[in-house]
């Protein structure tokens, strides 16, 4: 048997299907970006910021999680700031053998220096493209829709509450999500690279089906969808998810697990085994968060075991202090996988993403010899 080490996982060919750009920028370019727009930040030095941004002991929940968004956010607010972001961001995980990322962001945050909204979408696109050019990876854009808005966090919904005082705030993020999936459906016809749409923010409180109507306008567009559910909150997270928003993929689905029942019952479980919808984990951050609490304790071993289709994923590299690989690395010292159990794992990525069929063909024939010779080499053909 081939031993799994840091090294081989980060040569392998690997996919990151969720990833936040607001939680996945480089702190050094934080504060180049802060110098250049002249904005104040809490911290002045790496390490300080570090200090700031980074979970390293994790955090009571995932609104507290949430809330080290509001010092990436105040740099992104430039369409050269945005393309610089996602150009880093695909650099740095070509660089330990990423072949495709799908980077997610919610443009409605990024609206606060009143850059059009047209025009945030192409600048991510944009560094998105600069780096496939340069690099050997291929990249996907998933749109992003909030389940509410802290005051703070963006100044247009803050200044339409403001004038539109009899929205409550929850109507309010229904409309703006409602709008962006509109405009994500619209440039998705001029941008292939835009492939999905997903729903992001605390979860307990803001139910996803709520946000019926946007997806509405994401399945008229014929686009696919992931939603966070089953992070901070139960199974009815799930199942909302999949029933009223046409989930193809679950963003964490960690609490999954308190669906499980004894076999060929028909529950949210088997649903989930039998129609092979994916769940995108996330192991640092779901510590981080108390979704688990540790690795050893998150449900994965017992989705592997029952061949749930899983992928591994970073959901936010600056803010979880992770990469892919790190990911790889904490799961298998964790579970002790195989070379067989890693193999599929890293396969099921490649088949979980939101590319086109011919694409995903495409990228499935060129990895699959690569993990093969790698991992099982006595069993190649
Ligand atoms: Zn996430």
């Amino acid at each position: 048997m081939v031993p799994i080490t840091r090294d081989l996982l980060l040569k392998l060919p690997k996919t990151d299907l969720h990833c936040h750009l607001d939680g996945s920028m480089r702190l050094r370019t934080i504060l180049d970006l802060a110098e250049q727009y002249k904005i104040r930040l809490p911290a002045d030095n790496e390490d300080d910021l570090r200090n700031l941004i980074v979970m390293k002991d994790g955090c009571a929940s995932l609104v507290d999680y949430l809330k080290v968004f509001d010092v990436t956010l105040l740099v992104l607010q430039t369409d050269e700031a945005l393309e610089r972001a996602a150009f880093e961001l695909a650099e740095d995980a070509a660089r330990e053998n990423v072949r495709y990322i799908e980077v997610r962001f919610a443009p409605i945050l990024h609206t606060n220096s009143l850059l059009p909204f047209e025009k945030i979408f192409e600048s991510v696109i944009a560094g998105l493209i600069r780096a496939e050019k340069r690099y050997k990876i291929k990249t996907g854009l998933l749109i992003c829709a909030m389940r509410n808005f802290p005051a703070d966090q963006s100044h247009i919904a803050r200044r339409l509450h403001d004038r539109l005082y009899t929205l409550t705030e929850p109507e309010l993020s229904r409309l703006l999500a409602v709008h962006t999936a509109k405009v994500t459906a619209i440039l998705s016809q001029k941008y292939p690279t835009i492939v999905g749409f997903d729903i992001a923010g605390p979860e307990d409180g803001y139910p996803a089906k709520d946000f019926y109507e946007a997806f509405q306008n994401i399945i008229n567009g014929h686009l696919s969808i992931t939603v966070h559910a089953g992070e901070a909150y139960g199974p009815d997270s799930i199942e909302q998810a999949v029933k009223y928003c046409h989930a193809h993929r679950i963003g964490h689905g960690t609490r999954l697990i308190e669906a499980k029942a004894p076999d060929r019952l028909h529950t949210l479980y088997g649903y989930f085994k039998d129609k092979r919808i994916p769940l995108e984990i996330c192991v640092t951050s779901n510590v981080q968060t108390g979704s688990v609490r540790s690795v050893a304790d998150h449900p994965l071993k017992v989705y592997l075991e029952d061949k749930l289709r899983c992928t591994i994923c970073t959901d936010n590299r600056l803010v979880s202090e992770t990469t892919v690989t790190d990911e790889y690395v904490k799961i298998c010292d964790a579970f002790h996988l195989s070379c067989e159990e890693l193999y599929k794992l890293i396969i099921y990525g490649f088949e979980s993403t939101f590319l086109p069929y011919q694409d995903k063909e495409e990228i499935l024939s060129e990895v699959e010899p690569i993990l093969a010779r790698e991992l099982l080499p006595g069993k190649l053909l």
